[in-house]
């Protein structure tokens, strides 16, 4: 089952590529696998999945110490400050930084540990009170000062859109962001590179490729739905 979702979504991506002239090998596919068993995770990797994503510290760290060496591990939950010293050796991108304290947290504790970090700066593009993630209007000043610190390397910028019943009510949300990361990348600032878009889940992430999302952050489609429980603290 989760081989044949994944292969459906693979499909999906690259027809929404089509409609709008871009390389599906421009969009990298995150399956998102938490609260799932690991049987399910390795079927996903017989499938040829190497990107997985995880909202957990510790299900993240559990899960790649089980799983082979070459999956790229995507934290894309809220990330709590005492646990970002655990997370960073097995992940090799943060998606979830939504603060300059937290940005601090990743950059004091990479620097102990001798490595760089690929993070992305989650931003609220809709400024939904329940979500995490800068405002747009305060993005800007938070990668100025970020792009400073000689140990975390900005790659782009991710945002989880509003739940709605039709995804083209979202289609605004990535539009903004997309034309917002451009802007960004325009501008050169130093150590940082507006590379990675993340943005588009199982409910939007076709209308999220056709407004410029470099990677989409699927769960539902592929591996089936979950129990409510884990669904955003990191
Ligand atoms: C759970 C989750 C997803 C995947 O959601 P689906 O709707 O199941 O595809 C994507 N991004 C984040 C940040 C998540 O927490």
């Amino acid at each position: 089952m989760v081989q044949k979702n994944l292969e459906e979504v693979r499909q999906r991506i690259e027809a929404a590529c089509r409609r709008v002239q871009r390389d599906p090998k421009e969009v990298t596919l995150v399956a998102v696998s938490k609260t799932k068993p690991i049987s399910m995770l390795q079927e996903a990797y017989d499938g040829g999945a190497r990107d997985f994503g995880e909202n957990k510290v510790q299900e993240l760290c559990e899960k790649s110490n089980l799983l082979p060496g070459d999956i790229r591990w995507h934290m894309i939950g809220h990330l709590q400050r005492n646990k970002v010293k655990q997370v960073l050796p097995h992940t090799v991108l943060i998606h979830s930084v939504d603060s300059l304290r937290l940005a601090e947290q990743i950059e004091t504790e990479a620097a102990k540990l001798g490595m760089t970090k690929d993070i992305l700066l989650e931003v609220n593009v809709a400024e939904e009170e329940s979500k995490y993630g800068f405002h747009l209007d305060e993005t800007q000043s938070a990668i100025e000062k970020i792009a400073a610190f000689p140990h975390l390397k900005i790659k782009g910028l991710m945002t989880i859109a509003p739940f709605v019943e039709n995804p083209e009510e979202n289609r605004p949300v990535f539009k903004k962001l997309y034309e917002f990361y451009v802007d960004m990348g325009r501008k050169n600032i130093d150590n940082v590179s507006m590379s990675v878009l993340s943005m588009g889940m199982t409910g939007d992430f076709e209308v999220a490729i056709e407004e410029g999302a470099t990677l989409v952050r699927v769960g539902t489609g592929i591996f089936g739905t979950r129990y409510k429980i884990g669904e955003s603290e990191g």
